[in-house]
C-alpha cells in the first residue's frame, strides 16, 4: 500500500540558485522546497507525498488559498471523498517541489517515530482522486475482481534501494498515457470489463469502456487468444480520446492502448515479447514502446528520462514512463510485481489540477 504520509529523514539539503529565502531538501527520492535553515540533514519529519489530500484541520488552513478541494459525492449524493487540501507538484524559483513536510510534533503523542512509519491514517490523509469523468457511469457489477491484479504503478522516488538492487537488468520502457484504466478478461468462459476500481456491466453502453470493448470486439478477440495460448487471458489498457482526461492527445476517436496481457489462470503477466505478438495477432495496439535500457540509473536520471513529448502527439508533454523487466518478477519493496513509473514534472506542472 502506498504510504501517502510517513516518517522520513532529510537526506540532503542544497541551495537553489538565485533564491536566498528557500532551499531544497531531499526526502526519499523527492526534492521538496523549504524555508532556508528549517531542516538539516538527518532531521526526522512527517512527509506527505503529492496526491495527498490533507484533512480540514487548523494546522493545514494555510493551504486553503492554494489547495482547497470540496467534498466529492457520487450520483446518489453519497460522499466519496471528503473536503481537504490537495498536495500537488509546484515550481518555486525554477525548482520543482514535490510533497510537503511537517515537524514530528504534528503527530499525536505516542505515535510511532521510526523512519518509514506510516502516518497516513493517523493524520487522516486520503489519496486525492479527480472527480469521476462523464461517461464513466453505467451499471456496476461489483468491486474489482480478486482474480486479477489492479493496475497501479509505484513511483520511482520511493524505490531508491530497488534501483540499486536491480542494477544491470534489462527493462523495457513504455510511455505512460493519461487516460483511464481499463481491464477486459475472459475467465472460465465469462467475459468481463473493469474500470480502475470496479467491475462494470459490459452490456451497459452508457459506459465508455463498454462501448470500447464492443467496438473493438474484445470478447471475440480474447476467446481467440484463449484458443491460441491455452489459458484464460486478460488485457489491461489505457482508454484515451474525446471525453477522457480532456483528450490531451487530441484524438478523433476513443481507443485503447494495452500495457499488460495476463494469464488469468496463473495471475501472471505474459512475457513482454509474447505480449507484443499476442497483441499484433489480436489487432490491438500496445502503449508506445520507447525501447530497452540496462538499469544503471538514479532516481533523478529516470525523472530526467521521463521528460519529453508524447509519441501520440508531439505537441503534448508525455505524462511519464513505465519501466518493467521483460519477464515478471517480484520486488520486496514494492511488495508485488517489479514495475514502476517516473512522472514527467513538466506534465504535472502543466496539467495536474
Ligand atoms: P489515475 O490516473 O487513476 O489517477 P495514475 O495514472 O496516477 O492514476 P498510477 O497508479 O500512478 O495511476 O499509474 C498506473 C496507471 O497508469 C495504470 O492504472 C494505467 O491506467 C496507467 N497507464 C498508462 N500508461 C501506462 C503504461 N504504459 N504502463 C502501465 N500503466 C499505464
Ligand atoms: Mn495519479
Ligand atoms: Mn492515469
Amino acid at each position: 500500500m502506498r504510504k501517502l504520509a510517513s516518517i522520513q529523514t532529510v537526506n540532503a539539503v542544497e541551495p537553489i540558485p538565485n533564491a536566498d529565502a528557500i532551499e531544497k531538501i531531499r526526502v526519499l527520492g523527492w526534492w521538496v522546497v523549504s524555508k532556508k535553515g528549517e531542516h538539516k540533514v538527518g532531521d526526522k519529519l512527517v512527509y506527505c507525498e503529492i496526491d495527498s489530500l490533507l484533512p480540514v484541520r487548523p494546522e493545514f488552513e494555510f493551504l486553503r488559498p492554494s489547495s482547497f478541494k470540496p467534498a466529492q459525492t457520487d450520483a446518489s449524493g453519497v460522499e466519496t471523498l471528503p473536503a481537504g487540501f490537495r498536495i500537488k507538484t509546484v515550481k518555486l524559483r525554477g525548482q520543482v517541489s514535490q510533497g510537503i513536510c511537517f515537524p514530528l510534533s504534528l503527530l499525536p503523542a505516542g505515535a510511532p517515530d521510526e523512519e518509514g512509519a506510516d502516518a497516513t491514517d493517523l493524520l487522516g490523509v486520503r489519496k486525492w482522486e479527480p472527480p469521476l469523468p462523464v461517461g464513466m457511469g453505467g451499471k456496476v457489477k461489483g468491486g474489482f475482481p480478486g482474480f486479477l491484479p489492479k493496475t497501479d504503478e509505484t513511483r520511482v522516488q520511493v524505490l531508491e534501494a530497488a534501483l540499486l538492487r536491480h542494477q544491470g537488468k534489462t527493462f523495457y520502457v513504455t510511455e505512460k498515457l493519461d487516460g483511464t484504466s481499463f481491464t477486459a478478461f475472459l475467465r472460465q468462459g465469462e467475459f468481463g470489463i473493469c474500470s480502475r476500481n470496479l467491475w462494470m456491466d459490459e452490456a451497459d453502453e452508457s459506459n465508455v469502456l463498454a462501448r470500447v470493448a464492443k467496438g473493438l470486439k474484445l470478447e471475440e478477440k480474447l476467446r481467440a487468444a484463449r484458443e491460441k495460448l491455452g489459458h484464460d487471458v486478460a488485457i489491461q489498457a489505457e482508454v484515451i480520446g474525446p471525453g477522457i482526461q480532456k483528450n490531451k492527445y487530441a484524438l478523433k476517436e476513443v481507443t485503447l492502448r494495452v500495457f499488460s496481457v495476463l494469464n488469468v489462470d496463473t495471475y501472471r503477466l505474459v512475457d513482454h515479447p509474447v505480449k507484443l505478438a499476442v497483441l499484433a495477432d489480436m489487432g490491438v495496439e500496445p502503449v508506445p514502446q520507447l525501447g530497452m535500457i540496462m538499469l544503471n540509473h538514479t532516481v533523478d536520471e529516470l525523472v530526467a528520462f521521463s521528460e519529453g513529448t508524447s509519441v501520440l502527439n508531439p505537441q503534448v508533454q508525455r505524462e511519464g514512463i513505465v519501466l518493467r523487466p521483460l519477464v515478471e518478477e517480484y520486488d520486496e519493496d514494492i511488495g508485488g510485481r517489479l514495475s514502476f513509473k517516473a512522472i514527467n514534472p513538466k506534465f504535472l506542472l502543466k496539467y495536474d489540477e
